[in-house]
């Protein structure tokens, strides 16, 4: 039985009404008749009242309960007055991190630290701390030690368990544990706070609440009406190697034991962890799955046995189906972390109901001129859903946002877009993008509720469409049709990630995308040409995308545009070999693309492909076959892999001669068009890095220097583009240009970063301009 998010009672503060925005000092909750906040949210990104940003959306839900909430953003964790300035909350503190994981935010795939953070005015990026959430409870817990913290956001979503850290390379604890927080809500968190809150503001104790969906704590006790089964009855990882004992003879250390087995042996080396006792032997399936907790593997066996760390992982992204997820359990050096299931998803008014709220839209004003590169990009785009379904293995959505599409209504929509023309500031009537994680999903999902309800596939259009899956596009369609009705819209545009395996079952959506919504390139996302490493993404091969290619570019020619496709890759995937690099280089070199810039794999908390990266198995399958999945973590292979993307780089020639001849492919080496690379380095030449692109046949940077056969300069663009989470982010890519001649001959495409297409920088229509275009750049993720 599910609570409606807005059928609370609600609390007495409601009587102060409404604030223009949250406050940030005193003066401001003075200036509101406020003695005090009920809730305080802590948060690494710059305050920004809109829904794209958790605080901003998290703050309204709130007090739209009634609650007075006050917001400290990029508090300065050596400075306890930061965390001070608004008082002690009455209920409690909830702390996060941001929009990103912070680190993630801080580092490239590379490790190398970023110079900028989209979240921060002017870009500044040493406003929040490496590991935010566990740094600001850290202070939180010193200043007021006996206030609850309540952890969220995507940071402490996706370090929900133990889990695999890139940065250290080590697994580490649940982040409520090593926060030492009272408790962590994950996910969509609108349900689990508004319940949690009032259940606090009515005197109750947050702990044990097996009963509220989306959080993760550290139980008194475990109730008796609970059976516990083990994660081996839902995933069988087989046989395994036994963990190495230093008091063991080396014949007795080759013998191998059974899950069972391991698991006591695991016992005996933690003996510091509370044994779970099995009283009856019970067919998990028989159970209320409601009342059932999976035991997983503790920490100590995951860090000791990779393929107890892909069995968990796999056993964890079995249970996100909110129709028929379990709790989860895991022990962590003798406590026990509880799981709840994931929270059911909101309904279509509940959530025109959260974005119906009264945002301002703006960053709070004491950022005055600040630019927020983040709120730049998203001010006049719209949210119109949440979820995706498609359970790409490389990206955190589906762990955070679930697979269950959650759509607005379409009145709602276009409410915004009305509040977006009459509200901000500047507005030139172009919509920048109309999308969510992925564009195309807008009223998508399984045909009947009763099967989605008992599903356990991780992907609806994975190795296929499901035939369950209903692929209607009509209601988006028409959706964009009373958009770009509205008046003082000119243009509407979708900048979101197009799924072009969805698209192609309808001509009809295509058509209206590339006729109206399509600002001159339409960027999409095959991530690689090979079928390995396709199938260790969850990916569809590169037949949808010729089929989808040949759709769009009938239907742009018979609308009289001239526009063009942009194709995504991503270098160093789990499952990726070098010969797999090779081909794309060749398939890129054949279809006339040359990648601006060139994005590695990085691994980002408890997804499938880290689990395949740390661990060489395959989580997707069941353990047992034991599907070895390799990886390229060398800095040499890595390097070797982004070389392959950008094999038009002469900084890259060198390597690739070597790698070539070490893979036998001299034949690809050589001065001719089927030639990868030239037999020699060029002297005195201009390094393409610096231009941002290169073209096939050379040009003019912007310096004036000659590249080998040059004739023209380029102009630099901002392109949007969606980092990991979905969210919006600007990355520099280059306009196409004119190419005189002796280009790839097929080719009249463009390449930029994840699928989406993309905005123009003024009101003019870009095809014009990308008429002239006869080969195009890309940057690739
Ligand atoms: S049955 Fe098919 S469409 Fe329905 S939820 Fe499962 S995979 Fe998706």
């Amino acid at each position: 039985m599910i609570n409606p998010l807005f059928s609370h009672k609600k609390y007495w503060a409601h009587r102060f009404g409404i604030a223009p925005t949250l406050p940030m000092s005193r003066e401001e909750m003075d200036a509101l008749g406020w003695d005090s906040c009920d809730i305080i949210l802590i948060n690494g990104d710059a305050y920004i009242d809109h829904p794209s940003f958790g605080v901003g959306l998290i703050g309204r839900v709130l007090e739209a309960q009634g609650f007075r909430v006050g917001v400290i953003a990029q508090p300065d964790i050596n400075n306890d007055a930061d965390f001070q300035a608004l008082g002690k909350p009455n209920l409690y503190f909830a702390i996060s991190a941001g929009n990103m994981d912070s680190m993630i935010n801080h580092y490239t795939s590379d490790k190398k630290k970023r110079h900028n953070d989209a979240y921060t005015p002017n870009d500044a990026y040493d406003k929040r701390p490496d590991r935010a959430v566990i740094k600001y409870t850290n202070v939180v817990k010193k200043c007021y030690k006996d206030v609850p913290v309540i952890i969220g956001g995507i940071e402490a979503s996706l370090r929900r368990l133990a889990h695999y850290d890139y940065w250290s390379d080590k697994i580490r604890r649940s982040v409520l544990l090593d926060a030492k927080a009272d408790l962590l809500v994950y996910g969509s968190a609108e349900r689990a706070i508004v319940e949690i809150s009032h259940r606090i503001a009515n005197g109750q104790s947050i702990k044990d609440l097996f009963d509220v969906r989306g959080v993760a704590f550290v139980p008194t006790k475990i109730p008796d009406d609970f059976a516990i089964i083990d994660s081996s009855d839902v995933d069988k990882p087989g046989t395994i190697s036994k963990l190495p004992n230093p008091y063991d003879t080396p014949e007795a250390a080759d013998c191998e034991v059974k899950m069972g087995e391991q698991d006591a042996s695991l016992s005996d080396a933690a003996s510091t962890e509370i044994p779970v006792l099995f009283s009856k032997k019970i067919k998990p399936n028989q159970l209320n799955r409601h009342k059932t907790v999976i035991n997983l593997p503790s920490y100590t066996a995951v860090v000791n046995n990779p393929i107890l760390y892909a069995h968990t992982n796999r056993v964890f992204h079995l249970e996100t189906n909110p129709g028929n997820a379990r709790h989860l359990m895991q022990q962590h050096d003798g406590r026990r972390l509880w799981v709840t299931p994931p929270p059911i998803p909101l309904s279509t008014p509940e959530m025109d109901a959260v974005f119906g709220l009264p945002y301002s839209r703006r960053p709070h004003p004491t950022y005055g001129d600040a630019k927020i590169s983040a709120y730049e990009m998203i001010k006049n785009s719209v949210m119109i859903m949440r979820g995706c379904f498609g359970g790409c293995t490389f990206c955190s959505i589906t762990e955070h946002e679930g697979r269950i599409i959650q759509s607005r209504s379409e009145e709602s929509i276009l409410e915004e877009i009305e509040n977006i023309r009459d509200k901000t500031p500047g507005f030139a009537g172009i919509i920048s993008d109309l999308g969510g994680p992925t564009a195309n999903m807008y009223r998508l999902g399984c045909k009947s509720r009763e099967i989605e309800k008992n599903c356990r596939k991780l992907s609806c259009v994975y190795p296929g469409i499901c035939s369950n899956l209903d692929t209607n596009h009509q209601p988006l369609i028409a959706l964009y049709r009373k958009a770009r009705q509205i008046k003082g819209v000119k243009r509407v545009f979708v900048a979101s990630g197009l799924r072009y395996d969805l698209a192609v079952e309808s001509p009809e959506y295509v058509r209206e995308l590339v006729e109206h919504h399509v600002g001159g390139y339409l960027k999409i996302a095959p991530e690689h040409t090979e079928r390995g490493p396709l199938d260790k993404m969850m990916k569809p091969g590169m037949g949808t995308y010729d089929r989808f290619k040949k759709l769009f570019e009938e239907t742009s020619k018979s609308v009289g545009k001239e526009q063009y496709l942009i194709p995504y890759f991503i270098a160093a995937h789990p499952g990726t070999r070098d010969e797999d690099m090779l081909n794309l280089a060749v398939w890129l070199k054949s279809n006339g693309f040359r990648a601006d810039q060139v994005q590695a794999f990085l691994p980002s908390p408890m997804s499938i492909a880290t689990a395949m990266w740390h661990t060489g198995f395959n989580p997707l399958k069941g353990l047992r076959h034991k599907d070895e999945v390799v990886s390229a973590k060398d800095a040499h292979t890595r390097k070797l892999h982004k070389a392959f993307l950008r094999y038009h780089d002469p900084d890259n020639w060198p390597l690739l001669r070597d790698a070539l001849k070490a893979m036998g492919r001299e034949d690809l080496i050589g001065n001719g068009k089927k030639h990868l690379v030239p037999t020699h380095q060029p002297k005195n030449i201009d390094k393409p890095s610096a231009m941002n692109s290169t073209d096939a046949n050379g040009t003019k940077n912007r310096n004036g220097a000659k590249n080998p056969k040059g004739q023209k300069h380029r102009a630099v663009k901002k392109f949007t583009t969606k980092n990991v989470f979905g969210e919006s982010v600007a990355t520099d890519t280059v306009k196409s240009r004119t190419i005189k001649s002796g280009a790839s001959p097929k080719t009249s495409s463009k390449a930029s970063s994840k699928a989406s297409s993309k905005p123009p920088a003024t009101n003019k229509t870009p095809s014009a301009k990308a008429s002239r275009a006869k080969h195009r750049v890309q940057k690739v993720r």
